[in-house]
């Protein structure tokens, strides 16, 4: 079982059929609004995460690619989207471009989906991708399709999902997860500096106890041999000090 903390679960939405492997998190648009429950996950514009099928099963999003591909439906309608038809999909709020890129961090953590571009929808790609990748069409934004030896992610050739807008934000999306995971980095870091300087200062101040133990019994030790050394002459006070220093003696010496 794999929910990401911290979305609104909406499922289960899956047939359950179980996942292959984690190569993918491919970003779709929903021409439409959010929840969109093919997919794993949709964002909607504030950046609200739903999830409606848990990534222990396959999505129905992006067809021959569903065994291995997370899939996040993106909403593209509403204030503040422009109205839009045809190919024209608005770019992705700055909102869902962050919490596009915690889902591919958290998919990176659970399902080991490397922080990477994927090339394209060949079996052997994997990364952060979009749906463009693995359809058929003469696309003319600069944004190609399917290319030879591809997955078929669509039943609709020409499809532009998620459109050349949301395409041109993929990179910034797969940094946003970088720094992410930078940071968390940073951060464990930063606690082992902190374990280590607090065991060396502990450390150190067991040394200084220790040094100061050693200065007592020396002490201790040295008066007993002058009492020792006064023989016959030793008064009763002598005698007394020599009692409670060798008690001292012993037991600080019984607790090393
Ligand atoms: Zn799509």
């Amino acid at each position: 079982m794999a929910r990401m903390p911290g979305t609104e679960w909406v499922g289960e939405q899956s047939p359950r059929v179980p996942m292959e492997r984690y190569d993918i998190v491919c970003v779709h648009t929903i021409v439409g609004y959010a929840p969109a429950h093919a997919a794993h996950f949709s964002v909607r514009r504030d950046g609200h995460i739903f999830q409606s099928r848990d990534t222990a099963y396959r999505s129905a999003a992006n067809l021959d690619g569903n065994h291995r591909v997370i899939a996040i439906e993106n909403e593209d309608h509403g204030d503040p989207f422009p109205t839009w038809t045809g190919s024209n999909v608005p770019a992705l709020t700055d909102a869902q471009v962050a919490a596009n890129a915690r889902i591919l961090r958290w998919a990176h953590e659970e399902h080991g989906v490397p922080l990477q571009l994927c090339p394209n929808s060949r079996p052997a790609s994997r990364g952060l991708a979009y749906h463009r990748q693995g359809i058929d069409g003469a696309f003319t934004d600069g944004y190609p399709g399917r290319v030879p030896g591809g997955e078929t992610w669509t039943t609709s050739p020409g499809k532009v999902c998620p459109g050349r807008n949301r395409i041109a934000q993929i990179p910034t999306i797969l940094n946003l997860a970088q720094e992410d995971d930078m940071a968390q980095y940073a951060d464990q870091l930063d606690k082992i500096q902190k374990a280590a300087e607090a065991a060396q200062a502990a450390a150190e101040q067991a040394t200084r106890m220790l040094a100061r133990q050693r200065g007592r019994q020396l002490a201790q030790a040295k008066r007993i041999r002058a009492i020792i050394e006064k023989g016959h002459a030793a008064t009763e006070a002598d005698h007394e000090q020599l009692h409670t220093d060798l008690a001292e003696l012993v037991d600080s010496l019984a607790k090393d």
